[in-house]
This record gives structure tokens, C-alpha cells and sequence, in this order.
């Protein structure tokens, strides 16, 4: 508008007519008293960058494509929370609400299953912790007709081992561990020993280089782009099985082919950041098995990544990039400080590489910067080779 323009509300959906900056109007509504909808919160966020209306003019003249942004709701303690595209419950939102119902729940709670699609629920494990997030999540995939594949049982904790058999029925064809962490594959057994049928603990076995803690022997070892089929009644659900070394030797992921999903492990996190830790976990098999994720969702047209920690992630492909950028973007870091201090300890490099992350998480960012220090060494031989 020109200079001294004098608003007018219509009294339907404009009240109260003011002038005021963005960073005034957030502020006033933070301390209550000046209600703002989420649209206009969003929208003011942005403006708030800019000092004038010029900048702001400025800005969007060179935007391409134009941003747009389309949020989703779910319930909170029975409220509806409201949520952006970066946000992490907003994928889980697009997988179970397409339409934008305000249904879904995302209270993390061990007692039942969440119910993602008509043939898949997710069970979280009570295990909340600064490893495992909001805990582990057992994924049951299948219906009572087609019986049930349980992906990464979790810990031996007899409450969620009762709880996987109660809500599949029993009906459990096999189970599956996406890796032999203590907080993935120990109740494996446990849950087989429950079953009528005696379903086949199916993985790969724990490599030498496991840590004593993460021992595993499948009753059967899956080998890479094998597929696994429930059926019954007319119903079919089929994953395939990808291989991918890094977060642990013996790592796998699945794809659930009818409906474009992909169960991640803890190769893919949603809220953390996957941990690799040398000798068993090795950053450049990390990196490889990322890039053959990211081929899989071109290949099976994959929209979603259920992960072992945290909600559904959307925009797979995109997710799997971002995260790609992000490991090498802390590589350039730890490159950096290898080569600011070349006498350096391992400590000197985590407090230059990592100098943006919360110290409390620097004991096992430590573990992922050895995983960078041998990746960089072992490039760095190759040159001078
Ligand atoms: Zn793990």
C-alpha cells in the first residue's frame, strides 16, 4: 500500500484493524493477547527477515519455483497440533491422512499399535532414550487374513513381546531384524518362542566386528533383492529385501512393494542422526548403501521411509538426499579440522567438526567421527597412491 493508508476491517473475518511489524505482531502473540491464525504466523515468519517492503519484493522477484507450503494437522493429548512440511511428524501426517483429516495421533505410546495403513501398525517399544528417541519401533506388516511379518521385534522386554502377539493374533508368518542391535533384534526369540507356527527369525548374522552386546543368528540369512511374500484371501503384500552395510555390518532395509514404503532400520532416522561406528559400522558402506536407497525409490516409486526411531518420513527421495548432504557436509568439517590441526587428537577434531551439535551428544558423535576420520584416511591414501 502507499503511505498513510488507514485500514478498514470487513467485521466477518477481519477485526481490529492495526499496523504492525511482523517481528511486533509474533511477539505480541507469544505473550498472548493478540490472536493470530497459523497461516498468518507462517507468513509473518518469512517477513520477518526483511526490513522493508521493498526487500520483501526483492526477494520474490528472483524465488523460482515460487514457495508454497501446504500444512498438516494431527492430535496432540487429544489437540490438534499443526505442522510444516520440515517438520517431523509431517510425513506420517501425509501417509495416514492423505486428505488432511485431523485424526491421526501422535502421542508416542508403547500400550497399543498405531495403525499407519489398513495393512501396516507400528508398536514402539517403552526403550525411550537419548539413543533410541521415543524407543524402538516394531513394524507388523500384513492383515489377519495374509498373516503378519514383524519387522525388528526390539529389545527383550516381555510387556512389548506380548503386546507384537497380541496384536497380530499370533498370526506371525516370520520375523524379521534389520540389524542385531540390542535394541532391535533381542526379542526375536523370545517372540518365536510365543507362536504356535515357530515363524523363522530371518536377518544377517552379527559380523566378527559386532560389539559383544549385538550377537545375532538368524534361523535363515536373507539375501540381497529377496522377496518376502504374505498371502491369503486374495491379498498380497511383498517386501524386498536391500542389503546396506553402515550403521552395522549386518544392516538390512525393506521395501513394501504394494504400497511404496520403505522400512529403514536405522539407516534413516526421523529426529536423530543415524550413528556409525567403526569397526562394525563404516561410513563409506554408509554412503553406498544410501545412494542404493535412493535408486530403490525410483525403482519402486517409494514416497515413504518408516524408520526404527521416530515418525514416517515423506518425500523419501528428497529425505534421502538431504541426508546424503548432510554426512558429507560434516565430512568437509572433520576434513577441515584434520587439517587445521594435523598433530591433533580425536578430541581436538570433534570440538572443530562438531562445534554446532549439543556437547552431551559429542561422546557418540565421536564414534561417527572415526567413522569419517578412516573414510577420509583411506581416500586420502589413494591419491597419494
Ligand atoms: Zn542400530
Amino acid at each position: 500500500m502507499p503511505e498513510g493508508q488507514s485500514p478498514v476491517a470487513d467485521e466477518a473475518e477481519q477485526f481490529e484493524p492495526v499496523w504492525v511489524r511482523p517481528a511486533e505482531a509474533l511477539a505480541r502473540h507469544q505473550v498472548g493477547g493478540f490472536f493470530i491464525i497459523f497461516p498468518t504466523i507462517r507468513t509473518l515468519q518469512r517477513l520477518e527477515a526483511y526490513q522493508t517492503v521493498d526487500d520483501v519484493l526483492k526477494a520474490c522477484a528472483s524465488e523460482q519455483p515460487l514457495w508454497t507450503s501446504c500444512p498438516r494437522a494431527g492430535l496432540l493429548a487429544g489437540k490438534e497440533a499443526r505442522y510444516m512440511e520440515s517438520d517431523a511428524p509431517y510425513g506420517e501426517l501425509a501417509l495416514t491422512c492423505p486428505d488432511g483429516q485431523i485424526v491421526h495421533p501422535l502421542d508416542w505410546q508403547t500400550a497399543q499399535p498405531v495403525k499407519l495403513l489398513k495393512n501396516v501398525m507400528r508398536l514402539t517399544a517403552p526403550n525411550p532414550g537419548m539413543m533410541t528417541g521415543p524407543g524402538t519401533n516394531s513394524y507388523l506388516v500384513g492383515e489377519a487374513d495374509s498373516g503378519y511379518i514383524v519387522i525388528d521385534p526390539g529389545p527383550n522386554d516381555a510387556g512389548h513381546i506380548q503386546r507384537l502377539f497380541e496384536a497380530t493374533g499370533g498370526r506371525i508368518e516370520a520375523i524379521v531384524c534389520t540389524h542385531s542391535h540390542p535394541d532391535h533384534s533381542p526379542a526375536a526369540r523370545p517372540l518365536q518362542a510365543l507362536c504356535v507356527g515357530h515363524p523363522p527369525i530371518l536377518g544377517l548374522a552379527s559380523a566378527a566386528t559386532a560389539r559383544p552386546d549385538a550377537q545375532f543368528t538368524p534361523d535363515r540369512s536373507l539375501s540381497n533383492q529377496e522377496l518376502l511374500t504374505l498371502s491369503g484371501k486374495g491379498l498380497e503384500h511383498n517386501l524386498r529385501v536391500i542389503l546396506t552395510p553402515g550403521h552395522a555390518a549386518n544392516h538390512l532395509c525393506l521395501v513394501l512393494l504394494e504400497d511404496g514404503l520403505l522400512f529403514s532400520g536405522d539407516h534413516i532416522l526421523n529426529g536423530s542422526t543415524t550413528v556409525v561406528s567403526p569397526p562394525d559400522g563404516e561410513m563409506t558402506a554408509y554412503l553406498t548403501s544410501l545412494d542404493l536407497l535412493s535408486a530403490a525409490c525410483d525403482e519402486h516409486q517409494i514416497d515413504f521411509i518408516l524408520p526404527a526411531h521416530g515418525y514416517v518420513l515423506g518425500a523419501a527421495k528428497q529425505a534421502i538426499a538431504h541426508l546424503k548432504a548432510h554426512r558429507l557436509k560434516r565430512e568437509a568439517k572433520v576434513a577441515a579440522a584434520m587439517k587445521a590441526k594435523p598433530q591433533g587428537t580425536m578430541n581436538d577434531w570433534l570440538a572443530l567438526a562438531y562445534d554446532d551439535t549439543d556437547p552431551r551428544l559429542w561422546p557418540v558423535a565421536l564414534r561417527s567421527l572415526q567413522a569419517h576420520v578412516d573414510r577420509i584416511r583411506v581416500m586420502q591414501a589413494g591419491f597419494s597412491a
